[in-house]
């Protein structure tokens, strides 16, 4: 989520650049807040099934997480309210599914409706002794997500990750304390 923040915060400020304008207040909350948009299923499946419900909490990508509905609502707000306001939208919403991508959770249906299969780049955290090995793209067929959840899922992933020194934890950290003094520095 932190980093989520500090990538819409980046774009704001880089797209306003790209398109010669001040980069106002309001376009910078806007980016945050498209960054953090696709989590709205999170709150949705918390709502709906209750936090100690792991399996909602994990599978929450089943609603807000299809990159094709951004990349149309993009395409929407470019040719009917501005260009600025549809490349902030694409490129905070995509960040974000890109940032779902990589560590935690089961992936991102980068091709869907074409496949439902869920996509994971780089590497992904699972309970430690059960490591994966180490592969540029996983494929997770969504039928089976249930089933990784049970074999893989480290219920102290939380205190491993995020109490503790962790690559995942200081990303999030640096890139967020990062955009924060990029933010400070433009706008002083
Ligand atoms: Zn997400």
């Amino acid at each position: 989520m932190l980093l989520d923040i500090g990538l819409g915060i980046l774009a704001a400020l880089g797209v306003a650049n790209l398109f010669g304008e001040i980069p106002t207040e309001l376009f910078i909350m806007a980016g945050i807040g498209f960054a953090l948009l696709p989590d709205l299923d999170f709150v949705y499946a918390l709502l709906r099934y209750g936090p100690n419900n792991y399996r909602a909490m994990i599978r929450h990508r089943d609603y807000l997480h299809y990159p094709i509905l951004y990349v149309a609502a993009g395409g929407f707000l470019a040719l009917f309210i501005s260009p600025a306001w549809g490349v902030l939208f694409l490129i905070t919403t995509l960040a974000h599914l890109a940032h779902d991508s990589i560590g935690l959770g089961w992936g991102v249906a980068w091709l869907w409706p074409l496949s439902d299969k869920n996509y994971t780049f780089f590497w992904r955290y699972v309970t430690p002794g059960k490591e994966l090995p180490r592969q540029l793209v996983y494929c997770w067929e969504r039928a089976r997500i249930d089933d990784l959840i049970e074999e893989y899922r480290d219920p102290q992933w939380l205190k491993n990750i995020y109490f503790r020194p962790h690559p995942f934890f200081a990303t999030e950290i640096i890139g967020f304390a990062a955009s924060v003094l990029i933010l400070v520095r433009v706008l002083g």
